[in-house]
């Protein structure tokens, strides 16, 4: 077990129970045996997330946490155990983050958004009011995302209290959608361009840009933990299915997500590994796929992703 590269409490950081799993056993299994799960965490009412108290111990000093906001949108808190900075990612309301710092104490210094919908910015100004955090988005974003503070563009390398990370433009779901790398936690903040088992819908971009964000993120290492922003796993492993029905680790992902969903569980974080083996979007090259959805063998991966996003579409 010295080998961990993840670990994972339950209850609250700094003084929470830790356990260490392998990474590879991850998908929420781990879960299932830290009940009781006596911390109420924010205000998903479809999930029964709000009984789970999840954070991620990285293999660096950074913790995650993950925040379960509105219907089904996820807000990340994260947490420099050596210097007590704390950031929250894609903060949709106020409240839910407000409740977690205040239980733990902490201060907030940067709200990181992925993009501009509201349903990923919509906190951003009562945070910034009650804790003075800075705001960082992409600077194409700069007149869309409230109370931004920090501009951001492709290749830029930030630092969060020591560590660094990498901005990614991943345009697509939005033209300044950019998503957060950080390599020494092995984790990435996709926001709404890479989901579990999908992608998010061509609101303002092509589908080539789509395709092009999503193999910028295929080249980061296959253990990268995905965190993304939405809880949409179980109907998108439906729609996954079913397009690649004979894909057997896709059969056995999504029973293992219908299992976790059924007990109330997120998904998240999922792993690149898994993205690479069971997400249509990341398989564009499937002749299974390909031939369920009628995509002829010379269309280029940019049209066969548009083909599948319009199937999911109407799924
Ligand atoms: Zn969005």
């Amino acid at each position: 077990m010295n080998d961990m590269k993840a670990r994972r409490g339950y209850c609250g950081w700094p003084d929470v129970r830790q356990l260490s799993f392998r990474k590879g056993l991850l998908y929420g299994f781990m879960r299932l045996f830290s009940l009781p799960l006596k911390t109420l965490r924010g205000a998903s009412r479809s999930l029964r997330v709000d009984r789970f108290c999840g954070v991620v111990y990285t293999s660096s000093s950074l913790q995650i946490e993950l925040v379960p906001c509105l219907r089904d949108n996820y807000a990340y808190l994260i947490y420099d155990v050596n210097t007590g900075t704390v950031g929250v990612v894609d903060p949709s309301e106020a409240a839910p983050i407000i409740d977690v710092l205040s239980e733990k104490n902490l201060n907030l210094t940067y709200i990181l958004n992925t993009h501009h919908h509201d349903d990923h910015t919509g906190g951003n100004a009562d945070l910034k009011e009650r804790y003075g955090a800075k705001v960082i988005g992409s600077g194409l974003d700069k007149e869309k995302i409230p109370g931004i503070d920090i501009h951001l563009s492709d290749g830029d390398k930030w630092m969060f209290a020591g560590h660094e990370v990498h901005i990614m433009a991943t345009p697509g779901h939005t033209q300044g959608h950019i998503s957060f790398y950080f390599p020494g936690s092995e984790a990435i903040f996709t926001g709404d361009t890479l989901f579990s088992l999908s992608c998010g819908k061509l609101l303002e971009g092509t589908p080539e840009q789509m395709l092009s964000s999503l193999e910028k993120i295929m080249l980061l290492p296959d253990n990268t933990s995905i965190y993304c922003g939405h809880e949409y796993t179980l109907s998108d492993s439906k729609f996954a299915l079913s397009i690649e029905p004979g894909n057997k680790e896709l059969k056995s992902y999504a029973a293992h997500i219908a299992h976790l969903t059924s007990r109330g569980f997120p998904t998240i974080p999922s792993t690149l590994k898994m993205e690479k083996a069971c997400n249509p979007f990341l398989r564009t090259s499937s002749s299974e796929i390909r031939q369920k959805l009628n995509i002829a063998v010379t269309a280029d991966n940019a049209e066969a992703l548009s083909v599948i996003r319009q199937a999911k579409d109407k799924f």
